[in-house]
C-alpha cells in the first residue's frame, strides 16, 4: 500500500499518514456558512480536500473513507438576508425565510462545486439538524468545569484548558490576552473565553435549552457534528488556514474537554488563501468574484480546477486570466487526443507518488504533461521503438486514469470541450476551395472573410501548400461557426 505523507499543522512536520483504522479513514472539513454564493476563494479548500478524498479512496478503497463537510446554517448574516426579504414583503415567518435562504444557498454551492468536479462528501450535516447534540456537549462541558453560564450565555473557560489552548496555532493564552483588542463583554470571566450558546431574540431562529431560548456559537457546531459522525478520535481535520485561530483552536478545546477519552483529530491540514493582489479574497474586503460569475462568463469548471491544482495547497495563489487561458488550451489538447478512451484500472505510479507527497498537485500535473508527451509521440509515430513504449492505446488509458485521479478529464466535465459534433474538415475544405478560386480570380475577399470568421470562433488557421488545418484554441466556441 502506498504511504501518503501529509503536513500536519499540529506537529509542523510532514508525517507518514497512518489511519486509526484502514477500514474507515475519517476526515472532517469545515464547510461554508450558507448565506450567499461561494466566492472563488471558498472553492479552494473544496478542490484541495477533494483531491485528498480521491487519493484516500484510491489507496484505502472507495468504501473505506468517510468524508464529512458541514453546512453552517445558523448565522447572523443568514438572518439579516431573511429579515431584509421579510421587510421587502416576502411571505412566511422569519424562520421559514432563514431556511429558504439556507436551502437556496446550499443548492448553489453543490451545483458550483460539482462544476469544479468535486465529489460530494459522504455526509453533509447542517448545524440546525444537530442542536440537541450541541446542547448535550455544552452540558457536559459545564459539568466538567470547562464552561460556565452568564447572562443567558454559556462560555468556554479558556483557563480551564490553558496548558493546551493555542498549541495548534502556536500561541499562549497569556500572549493572546496581552494582544487582545476585542471589546470584552462584561459577563466574560476572561477575555479569551468564547461563546458556546447565546440568547436569541423572539424573532430570530432559536431553540429551547437549559439556558433559555437561544442558538449555538459557531465553534461548537463542528465539535458536535464531527463527534456524532466520526467519533471522539478521527484521522484528518481540514480547512483554510484563516480558520486555524480561533475556530480550530476552539474546536480542539471543546472536543478534547468534552471527550478526554479521545484524541479528536490527529492530523490537521490547512490550505493557504486564494489572493487578489496580495490580499486574501474575502467577502468583507469586497475583492471577490463568485464561482458562479466565472462559470457564467464561460470559464469551464474543469479549467478552474486545473488552475487551482497548479499551486501547492500550502502556498498562496492568485487567479489570473492568463492561467485560465493556458489551462484551457492544455485541457483542449488533452481532450482532443483522448476522447472516448476508457481509463486504465489505475493511475500511473508517478502521479500517485506526487500526490502522496503531501498532495503535490503541481508535481502530479507535471507528470501528466510527461505522460501526454508520450501519448503524443506514440500517436504521431515519433518514437522509434514502439514496443518499448507500449501501445498508444495503453498509454492513453493510463494517461486518462491518471488525470481522473486529479478529477480531470471525466466524461461529465467534458461538455465544454466537445468538438466531436463540429465537423471541422468541412470548414477546412471550404477554405481550401476558396483559396483555389482566389488564386485564379485574384480576389481574396472570400478567403479573408472565412479566415476572420474562424479566428473569431477561436480557431487557429494554418494554411500551407499542403492544405488547410483548423485547430481549436483556448476560447473555441463551436456555436460561432454556425452560419459562417
Ligand atoms: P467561510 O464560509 O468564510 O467560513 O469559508 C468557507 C471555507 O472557505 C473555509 O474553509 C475558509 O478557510 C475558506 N476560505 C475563505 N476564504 C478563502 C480564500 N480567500 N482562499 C482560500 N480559502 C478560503
Ligand atoms: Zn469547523
Amino acid at each position: 500500500m502506498k504511504t501518503i505523507k501529509l503536513h500536519n499543522t499540529r506537529t509542523r512536520t510532514k508525517e507518514d499518514f497512518v489511519p486509526i483504522s484502514a477500514d474507515n479513514v475519517r476526515m472532517y472539513v469545515c464547510g461554508p456558512t450558507v448565506y450567499d454564493r461561494a466566492h472563488l476563494g471558498n472553492a479552494r479548500p473544496v478542490v484541495v480536500f477533494d483531491v485528498l478524498y480521491r487519493l484516500l479512496r484510491h489507496v484505502y478503497g472507495a468504501d473505506h473513507v468517510t468524508y464529512v463537510r458541514n453546512f453552517t446554517d445558523v448565522d447572523d448574516k443568514i438572518n439579516a438576508t431573511a429579515l431584509a426579504r421579510q421587510k421587502a414583503g416576502s411571505p412566511g415567518t422569519l424562520e421559514q425565510l432563514v431556511q429558504e435562504r439556507s436551502d437556496e444557498t446550499i443548492g448553489w454551492y453543490l451545483h458550483d462545486m460539482g462544476a469544479l468536479g468535486a465529489l460530494e462528501p459522504n455526509e453533509m450535516p447542517r448545524a440546525t439538524e444537530y442542536i440537541p447534540q450541541m446542547i448535550a456537549m455544552i452540558e457536559g462541558l459545564i459539568d466538567k468545569g470547562h464552561a460556565y453560564v452568564a447572562e443567558g450565555h454559556v462560555l468556554f473557560a479558556v483557563y480551564s484548558w490553558k496548558k493546551r489552548y493555542g498549541a495548534l496555532s502556536g500561541r499562549s493564552v497569556d500572549d493572546m490576552i496581552a494582544g487582545a483588542r476585542v471589546e470584552v463583554a462584561p459577563y466574560k470571566k476572561n477575555p479569551m473565553d468564547f461563546v458556546l450558546w447565546k440568547p436569541s431574540s423572539d424573532e430570530l431562529p432559536g431553540w429551547d435549552s437549559p439556558w433559555g431560548r437561544g442558538r449555538p456559537g459557531w465553534h461548537i457546531e463542528c465539535s458536535a457534528m464531527s463527534y456524532e459522525l466520526l467519533g471522539e478520535s478521527f484521522d484528518i481535520h481540514g480547512g483554510g488556514n484563516d480558520l486555524m485561530f480561533p475556530h480550530h483552536e476552539n474546536e480542539i478545546a471543546q472536543s478534547c474537554c468534552a471527550h478526554p477519552e479521545g484524541e479528536f483529530a490527529r492530523v490537521w491540514l490547512h490550505n493557504e488563501m486564494l489572493q487578489v493582489e496580495g490580499k486574501k479574497m474575502s467577502k468583507s474586503l469586497g475583492n471577490f468574484f463568485t464561482v458562479h460569475d466565472l462559470l457564467d462568463q464561460g470559464v469551464p469548471g474543469e479549467v478552474i480546477r486545473f488552475v487551482f491544482l497548479q499551486t501547492h495547497y500550502r502556498k498562496p495563489m492568485d487567479w489570473t486570466e492568463k492561467k485560465a487561458r493556458e489551462a484551457e488550451a492544455t485541457l483542449r489538447k488533452w481532450r482532443a487526443l483522448t476522447a472516448g478512451i476508457e481509463p486504465a484500472p489505475s493511475a500511473a505510479p508517478s502521479v500517485i507518488a506526487a500526490l502522496s507527497d503531501d498532495l503535490n498537485t503541481a508535481g502530479a500535473l507535471a507528470e501528466l504533461h510527461a505522460l501526454f508527451a508520450r501519448v503524443y509521440a506514440l500517436e504521431t509515430k515519433a518514437v522509434l521503438n514502439l514496443e518499448e513504449y507500449g501501445s498508444p492505446e495503453e498509454a492513453k488509458r493510463s494517461f486518462v486514469a491518471s488525470a481522473q485521479l486529479l478529477g480531470l478529464l471525466s466524461e461529465q466535465m467534458g461538455e465544454w470541450a466537445d468538438i466531436g459534433s463540429v465537423d471541422l474538415s468541412a470548414h477546412e475544405n471550404r477554405l481550401a476551395d476558396a483559396r483555389v478560386i482566389a488564386m485564379q480570380s485574384k480576389d481574396f475577399s472570400e478567403v479573408d472573410r472565412l479566415k476572420a470568421a474562424f479566428v473569431a470562433a477561436g480557431l487557429e488557421v494554418r494554411m500551407s501548400k499542403d492544405g488547410v488545418e483548423l485547430v481549436p484554441g483556448a476560447g473555441f466556441d463551436a456555436a460561432k461557426l454556425e452560419g459562417v
